[in-house]
């Protein structure tokens, strides 16, 4: 198997009908960084930056985040890579960071909540990002935006960044693209207003699907309760593709969903051309997706949604539709 996937690691991930689809991976530490060329993946589509914070005894000073960053953009090279700034709190917790305990903490004082009230460690963090990417793109993305005011004040904080070091004779990069995670409900119902202050925006799966469902992705006896394929929620992310389209604003998804060959097929039905996912995916998603028919594929996905039927599975869908195709 491992050698098979190895095998199309050079090839097009290109369906059987000609669409090309941009398999991103996820990372989060230098260790990471060979998988880009070991995966053949297309760039870095979410680099977790909390994860240099978690494994520190003390908080990363400034210049071993500038390092790490700049180390990232230069393994990527021409591919594209997207920062997320600071996802801690909630059960990420840093040892370093005095942080209250909470009843509630996937809905408490975390990522661009925390960041947001702490702008000497966002902007170390944007400024690490803006000095790494002098003379190249930078991609940042900002984790948890549940209001547009987040959105704006964090677009902020990177054009304050950018201009100090601008006056200080510092290089900067040469383009600079913002986006929000979409990850919290409220978003879903804004989301023409969200895109126009986006450059491009990233679905958080895990915890948009935690959130819809009222589901704590961590407990076990709810795990598999709900269909992460079932119609409403598929409903929603065609919604953010739709969405997309109308306001030419780029979309992705990072989450879990991406990683699964089935529910990755089930995207691309959907109208993702860019999915981001763990590195030892790629090679199953990109096989899965070489054997795709997308115009058949999506119309049977498409009236699954609409149906919304109870109790109708969408995987058991789609073993009829493989058996037929
Ligand atoms: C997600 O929520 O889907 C996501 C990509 O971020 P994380 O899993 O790090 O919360
Ligand atoms: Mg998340």
């Amino acid at each position: 198997r491992q050698e098979q996937y190895r095998a199309l690691r050079g090839l097009p991930a290109e369906t059987k009908d000609g669409v090309t689809i941009d398999l991103m991976m996820n990372a989060g530490l230098t260790v990471d960084l060979p998988q880009l060329d070991e995966s053949g993946a297309a760039g870095i589509g979410l680099f977790r930056t909390e994860l240099q914070f978690m494994i520190a005894s003390t908080m990363p000073k400034a210049s071993a985040q500038e390092r790490l960053y700049s180390a990232v953009l230069d393994a990527a090279g021409d591919r594209p890579v997207t920062f997320r700034t600071l996802d801690v709190g909630g059960d990420k917790l840093l040892p370093y960071l005095r942080q209250a305990p909470e009843e509630n903490p996937a809905l408490g004082y975390r990522a661009l909540r925390l960041t947001l009230d702490r702008p000497a460690l966002m902007r170390t963090q944007l400024r690490a990002l803006l000095k790494a990417a002098a003379g190249r793109e930078l991609r940042v993305m900002f984790p948890m935006v549940a209001d547009l005011a987040e959105m704006r004040q964090a677009r902020a904080l990177v054009d304050r960044e950018l201009a100090h070091l601008e006056r200080f004779g510092y290089g900067v990069p040469k383009t600079i693209k913002l986006g929000a995670m979409i990850e919290v409900p409220s978003l879903l119902f804004q989301l023409d207003a969200l895109m126009a202050m986006s450059d491009f925006v990233s679905i958080g799966s895990n915890d948009l699907f935690q959130f819809f469902f009222a589901v704590d992705r961590g407990n076990s006896h709810l795990a598999g309760r709900y269909d992460d394929l079932a119609a409403p929620f598929l409903k929603v992310l065609r919604s953010i593709v739709e969405a997309g389209e109308r306001n030419k604003t780029p979309v992705t998804l990072c989450g879990e969903l991406a990683s699964r060959p089935l529910s990755a097929l089930v995207l691309i039905a959907l109208g993702f051309r860019s999915i981001s996912m763990a590195p030892a995916a790629i090679g199953p998603v990109k096989a899965a997706l070489m054997q795709l028919d997308v115009s058949k594929f999506a119309s049977t996905v498409n009236e699954f949604i609409d149906a919304n039927q109870p109790g109708v599975k969408l995987r058991d869908r789609l073993l009829q539709f493989a058996a037929t195709h």
